[in-house]
């Protein structure tokens, strides 16, 4: 079940332009379905090019701008990459693939037990997984290699610039309602940033969440 629509996905993606090799094989490997609770996989096809709900108001981002973000952040095994909004704990899963070390870091108490399970089951069990506010990164285990946001701040979170390392790039969803994704470069003479599609990602959230 799910191997045909998962081929095509990766063909879908590569007609978007997705063109990585490692990253297609990372996403034909991983267990999109698993991720998304049962309840909804009635409802929606969980390899269609679109985000699926994954319970608690909150989505799981298209196949496309998994593969497009993690593409950017040119992932390499045994890299160090924070991820903020852990979700379903998909894009964890694809970049654990890749061989990185992944954190991850989810607001959602429910979200995040949802994903560390669903993460041990698949076999990507040595991801990181955080419950706590991600405008604080994870200092314990910074600096990282690569960042990627897959909620929308209004501005860039300073903390998390100040966990990536120099040469290290962050990729964030910037803006409120539409936003425009950002690509950051950490150099030696500063930040580099580079303005790239426009997007639309559930907001990053300050404080506490309320319960749902
Ligand atoms: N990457 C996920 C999809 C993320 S949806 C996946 O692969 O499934 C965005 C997630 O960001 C939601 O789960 C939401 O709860 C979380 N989020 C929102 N504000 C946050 C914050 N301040 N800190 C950490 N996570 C946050």
């Amino acid at each position: 079940m799910w191997a045909l629509e998962r081929e095509v996905m990766l063909k879908q993606l590569q007609s978007y332009g997705i063109k990585d090799d490692q990253i297609l094989k990372a996403m034909g490997r991983v267990f999109r379905h698993r991720f998304i609770p049962q309840e909804y996989l009635t409802i929606v096809n969980p390899y269609g090019d679109y985000p699926c709900p994954i319970g608690f108001n909150q989505t799981i981002s298209q196949p496309f701008m998994v593969a497009y973000m993690t593409q950017k952040i040119e992932v390499q095994p045994d890299r160090k990459v924070l991820e903020i909004g852990t979700g379903s704990g998909y894009q964890s899963a694809v970049l654990a693939e890749l061989g990185a070390q992944v954190y991850t870091v989810e607001i959602i108490p429910g979200l995040a037990e949802h994903a560390r399970e669903t993460l041990a089951a698949e076999g990507y069990g040595k991801v990181k997984v955080l419950t706590g506010d991600g405008y604080k990164g994870w200092p314990e285990y910074s600096p990282f290699d690569a960042i990627i946001v897959t909620c929308a701040p209004e501005q860039i979170p300073q903390e998390l610039v100040s966990q990536l390392k120099e040469g290290g790039r962050m990729i964030l969803p910037l803006g409120v309602g539409f936003q425009d994704l950002i690509i950051l470069e950490k150099t030696a003479e500063g930040m580099e940033k580079i303005r790239d599609l426009p997007v639309r990602f559930v907001p990053m959230v300050k404080g506490r969440p309320c319960e749902r």
